[in-house]
């Protein structure tokens, strides 16, 4: 490809993204499209022979994007949001066409320093302690399965790292917790069988006495306890972990200290939600991510540990070729999680905080919690819905109960609810448990979201709740 061509394809798929984000509403949410359609639609096998780029492009609005889910789309109340921003996205483009890959000082200087600074700035937004280092991990998911290797090694003074494994090691989360936590035990060796579950209270926060009883128990059966996972912002139902209650167990039972705060960490960057990191100077790794709640397109998330050279050596490697004379000084990334070769997520980071300020970005997350609580409102006010959960973020858990109906008959029919509203295609929700009963989830965090969009959403539950009872 020439570069008039570039040029020439360029523009028009600006053109073509701005009108998509300014016309994201006129589509459906999600579409109904049934497992095997878009493969269907697609050859076999690669073309022997280059194609116009025209016949590509129109094959990406003709077949791809009808089996797209547009996250982001202001009647987004799944999940949690992955909220991107033009800034954001510019700055991707920007890094594509770098091409650089940085995965230590030497390969990208630039990308490395501004690694450095934006995660500082980063600390100092969301009030980790002075001395934390961030570094960017491609998922909280990831993050948290560093913490865990870490926390094993720390445990082990390094040996597990040479001999494998020879004792028993154990982690403790609550039973709220993210899956990503089982998945990271299990990957880092620990097993499934050595993961507690500690019991959350009634606001779906564990229960530090659980906690301390669970350890003393394993520690008088000779097990090793060896981190304990807290989550602040749970993704059911975004229960808060008290780190100031948890903080003083691990310290006095020598555990690391990790605390996925994937989703709800972005709300420390406003005063009065900054209760969420009391107890903070326990921690030994917190991640959060600026690509679910910072309008920083995926993948981004920001890892935060009190000390970098326990995290240095649990993942260093040292072959050769990869040697430079500067190692000692400067922060070569390649050892500090589990990838050799990084993407320089820098870049968007550092464009969405100078273009939006932080406090462009409180404002954002600000409106958000504001419009929950208007949800909330008219959840309270209306006796035919339950709120489930306490909100203090963006996510809004309800279920519709309007009388004597036995716990059964309510789960079944708050999923009919849930699929008649899904069935419209104009937003997309999404469902929980929590203790043992069906929740509906409707979490808030797009950039284009506005109260509208939220009232509207309202008279959509209430419609729907005609078709079911
Ligand atoms: C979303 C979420 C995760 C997973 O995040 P990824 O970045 O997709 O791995 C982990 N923990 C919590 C609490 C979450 O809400």
């Amino acid at each position: 490809m020439d570069s008039d061509e570039f040029k020439r394809y360029g523009y028009r798929f600006v053109d073509w993204l701005a009108e998509y984000m300014d016309g994201v509403e006129k589509y459906p949410v999600h579409q109904p499209v049934e497992p095997g359609d878009i493969k269907d639609n697609l050859p076999e096998n690669a073309p022997l022979k280059g194609e116009p780029l025209e016949d590509v492009f129109q094959d990406f609005q003709e077949i791809i994007l009808p089996g797209i889910t547009h996250w982001q789309h202001p009647f987004w109340f799944a999940y949690f949001p992955a909220n991107n921003s033009p800034p954001s996205v510019l700055a991707e483009f920007l890094t594509a066409g770098l091409g650089a890959q940085c995965m230590i000082w030497k390969t990208s200087p630039a990308a490395e320093e501004l690694e450095e600074v934006t995660l500082e700035w980063l600390r100092k937004m969301i009030g980790l302690p002075e001395g934390m280092a961030g570094v960017i991990q491609d998922t909280a998911s990831t993050a948290t399965l560093v913490a865990l290797v870490t926390a094993r090694e720390k445990a082990t003074s390094f040996q597990t790292n040479d001999k494998g494994f020879t004792e028993t090691l154990i982690v403790y989360t609550s039973e709220e917790a993210h899956s990503s936590v089982a998945k990271g035990a299990k990957i880092a060796g620990y097993g499934r069988e050595n993961i507690r579950l500690i019991p959350a209270d009634d606001k779906f926060a564990m229960i530090p006495e659980e906690l301390d009883r669970a350890i003393r128990e394993d520690k008088e059966k000779g097990l090793k306890p060896a981190c304990v996972c807290a989550t602040v912002g749970t993704t059911s139902s975004t229960g808060v972990d008290p780190l100031d209650r948890i903080g003083p167990v691990c310290q006095e039972h020598d555990v690391w200290l990790h605390v996925d705060a994937a989703f709800a960490g972005t709300a420390a960057i406003l005063p009065e939600k900054r209760w969420i990191m009391n107890g903070v100077e326990y921690v030994d790794s917190f991640v959060f991510n600026p690509h679910k709640w910072m309008l920083t397109n995926f993948d981004c998330s920001a890892y935060f540990v009190k000390d970098p050279d326990v995290l240095q050596r649990t993942f260093d490697i040292h072959p050769e070729y990869l040697k430079t004379g500067v190692d000692a000084v400067v922060h070569n990334y390649r050892d500090w999680g589990i990838q050799l070769g990084r993407r320089f997520r820098a870049l968007k980071l550092w464009f969405v905080l100078r273009y939006y300020g932080v406090e462009g970005l409180q404002a954002m997350v600000r409106e958000h919690i504001r419009l929950a609580d208007l949800l909330k409102g008219w959840i309270e006010k209306d006796d035919r819905f339950e709120l489930m959960a306490p909100v203090d973020f963006s996510l809004v858990c309800f279920r519709f109960n309007d009388g004597d109906r036995s716990e059964e008959e309510l789960n079944a029919l708050n999923k009919k609810l849930l699929e008649c509203i899904n069935s419209t295609g104009k937003t997309l929700l999404t469902q929980t448990t929590l203790k043992g009963k069906y929740v509906i989830r409707v979490s808030i965090g797009q950039r284009t979201t506005q109260e509208r969009h939220v009232r509207e959403l309202w008279e959509l539950i209430i419609a729907e709740t005609k078709e079911i009872s």
